[in-house]
């Protein structure tokens, strides 16, 4: 018998199909817990599958499965359930890459906040594959959409999350509805033993295969800790950020509500950030990851739940802004780096207080969590530095600074200043507002105890405009003109429905498809707020974005000049007027919020 060390898919009696599949998107070979898997699941076994994120095991189910479909029967025979839509997603379109040489094998994604009628269309046409989340399956089921009266192959995905209180009974009402003579195979990354003792319940004479952990993707994962109090958490973040090299980057949080005034507080400071959690439209929760995906966004700040699973290849930083609350979360979280053997970075923010779960992480990984002083100003400094230097160096060499030459002549001719007092000069210009070199005064100090009035004030030191951080200063200020090539529109959602520049840019960037770079000012006033965006929209995405809903008012977007003199606004609302600052904007946002009112409504929709 082969090893499993040097087994190639070939060896695991793969169908051609499939092969072809797997050698077009360069599978080289079975990773551990496939090797060890696909044998026993081709045979027919019941399996319980464990091993770490970023592993591969859903190409461990998927393969073996796809391999006994028959595409001649068109009612569902393998049923995958996953704890989140963003996972059910994923594993759907992996089943779609490992079934495209298998022309007529199909594959459903099955997840609320979809409509309806497309999932009914396609399932009364006939799919093979269902990949779907418990809610919806269930409804389909009580709806008679979904017959699972043929189901051969059952895969519990994340399987500890799916057994645990709030999921258990839903996948007790679906099994219910499938026949008792299955294969039924349960993969997870981390198992406590509580749950494992409800596996012994759906799996029959079921085969354990456990790939230790030693191989996962964690000895790819440099893990660091940082030490440091509640509040000054944001300003160690925003440092990090500065001295660290990093491509993607997921922040975790804990609350839904923490992942949005995170995201507002980094895309302030110029960042490309978008919120990931579960009272996001399904439909912008997609796209939030495909523009991750795509580098359109370089930041995810989430909650474990919608971050589970995903898989984001340029991700390399994960931060754990807030403490995981086990362990296994931990090893959860930092598994969206390392993806595919790739190297990747884990930072954990600790309080004192917090220390001992640290070393109950680091028992669990069996590894070293270092720890990682927070970058001095001095270090900022440093890598502004070279990060300059290294650009004039790229300028130098290129060929349209030729161009630019008969001005330098000019201004060389014109002024009586050496060359270097010239080019101090350009170097202050280039600089602008914000200081190349920081002032240990310019920022929070870490050292300093927390302030009396807690909330307020600690983030008032970030957001008065000397963090140095504030990448893409905008001008939105009072009744100023737009921007240059910027067009100034009034929308109908305003303080009193909740309105937050976050939620804005997010819907405009969402619906219209514009990059929130390109959204310029926006001023929140009682029952409205205006928003600068570039010139010449197309109708179309005007059309969509009068439609779309933002704290659950539709924007009715028009241009600006098109309202009514803004004294006739009625009741109490504050029109713009040059002499009075705006509430809120962009750039300048108090950190205060309607947080309370807002957290009860954010928790209106699950999963
Ligand atoms: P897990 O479910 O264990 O967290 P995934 O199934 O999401 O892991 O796979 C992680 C990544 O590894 C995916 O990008 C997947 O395409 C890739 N992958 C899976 N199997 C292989 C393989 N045999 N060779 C190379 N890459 C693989
Ligand atoms: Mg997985």
């Amino acid at each position: 018998m082969t090893t499993t060390v040097d087994m190639t898919f070939k060896d695991l009696n793969l169908p051609e199909p499939i092969l072809q599949a797997l050698e077009k998107v360069g599978y080289e070979k079975p990773s551990p817990i496939q090797a060890e898997s696909i044998p026993l699941l081709l045979k027919g076994h019941d399996l319980l599958g464990q091993a770490q994120t970023g592993t591969g095991k859903t190409a461990a189910f998927a393969l073996p499965m796809l391999a006994n479909i028959d595409p001649e029967q068109s009612k569902p025979q393998l049923l995958v359930l996953a704890p989140t839509r963003e996972l059910a997603i994923q594993v759907a379109e992996a089943f779609q890459v490992y079934a495209s040489f298998s022309q007529k094998i199909r594959v459903l994604p099955v997840y609320g906040g979809q409509s309806y009628d497309n999932q009914i269309r396609q399932l009364k046409r006939g799919v093979q594959v269902v990949v779907g989340t418990p809610g919806r399956i269930i409804d389909h089921i009580k709806r008679k959409t979904l017959d699972l009266s043929e189901l051969k192959y059952l895969v519990l995905d994340e399987a500890d999350e799916m057994l645990r209180m709030g999921f258990i009974d839903d996948v007790e009402l679906i099994l219910s509805h499938a026949p008792e003579e299955r294969q039924t195979a349960l993969f997870s990354a981390t198992m406590p033993g509580p749950i494992k003792k409800i596996t012994q319940r759906y799996l029959k004479d079921p085969k354990h295969v456990k790939i230790a952990s030693k191989v996962s993707t964690a000895s790819t994962i440099r893990q660091r800790y940082c030490q440091i109090a509640p509040h000054h958490k944001l300003e160690a973040l925003t440092r990090i950020m500065e001295v660290e090299v990093f491509d993607g980057m997921i922040i975790f949080v804990r609350t839904k509500t923490a992942t949005v005034e995170l995201a507002d507080k980094l895309s302030a400071r110029g960042y490309d950030v978008e919120p990931l959690n579960g009272d996001i439209p399904q439909a912008a929760r997609e796209r939030t990851v495909e523009k991750l995906k795509q580098g359109q966004i370089d930041i995810l700040v989430a909650t474990d739940v919608v971050a589970r699973g995903l898989d984001v290849e340029r991700v390399s930083h994960v931060i754990n802004y807030d403490i995981p609350y086990d362990s296994e979360s931990y090893v959860h979280r930092i598994g969206r780096t390392g993806r595919a053997g790739r190297q990747g970075d884990a930072i954990l923010f600790i309080s004192h207080r917090e220390k001992r779960l640290l070393f109950s992480i680091e028992k669990t990984t069996k590894q070293p969590i270092e720890a990682m002083p927070i970058p001095s100003i001095s270090e900022i400094n440093e890598t502004r530095l070279s990060r300059f230097k290294q650009s004039v160096a790229e300028a130098t060499q290129d060929d349209s600074i030729e161009s630019l030459m008969p001005i330098v002549e000019m201004i060389k001719a014109e002024n009586e200043a050496s060359p270097e007092v010239l080019m101090a000069a350009l170097l202050k210009i280039a600089q602008g507002d914000e200081p190349l070199i920081l002032k240990e005064t310019d920022r929070p100090d870490i050292n300093s105890k927390p302030p009396r009035d807690s909330r307020d004030s600690r983030e008032r030191g970030s957001r008065d405009g000397r963090d140095g951080r504030e990448r893409k200063p905008k001008v939105p200020r009072g009744n100023r003109k737009p921007e240059e090539g910027m067009q100034r529109f009034r929308i109908e959602v305003g303080h009193v429905h909740g309105a937050k520049p976050g939620n804005i840019v997010g819907a405009i960037a969402n619906e219209a498809n514009i990059n929130s770079k390109h959204i310029g000012a926006i001023e929140i006033y009682d029952n409205f707020s205006t928003v600068d965006l570039p010139d010449g929209m197309p109708k179309e995405t005007r059309d969509t974005l009068a439609g779309t809903r933002v704290a659950g008012q539709r924007l009715n977007i028009r241009e600006w000049s098109d309202t009514p003199p803004p004294k006739r606004e009625g009741r109490g609302d504050r029109a713009p007027r040059g002499d009075r600052p705006p509430r809120e904007s962009r750039d300048d946002r108090p950190a205060r919020g309607n947080r309370e009112e807002r957290g009860g409504r954010d928790r209106k929709r699950k999963n």
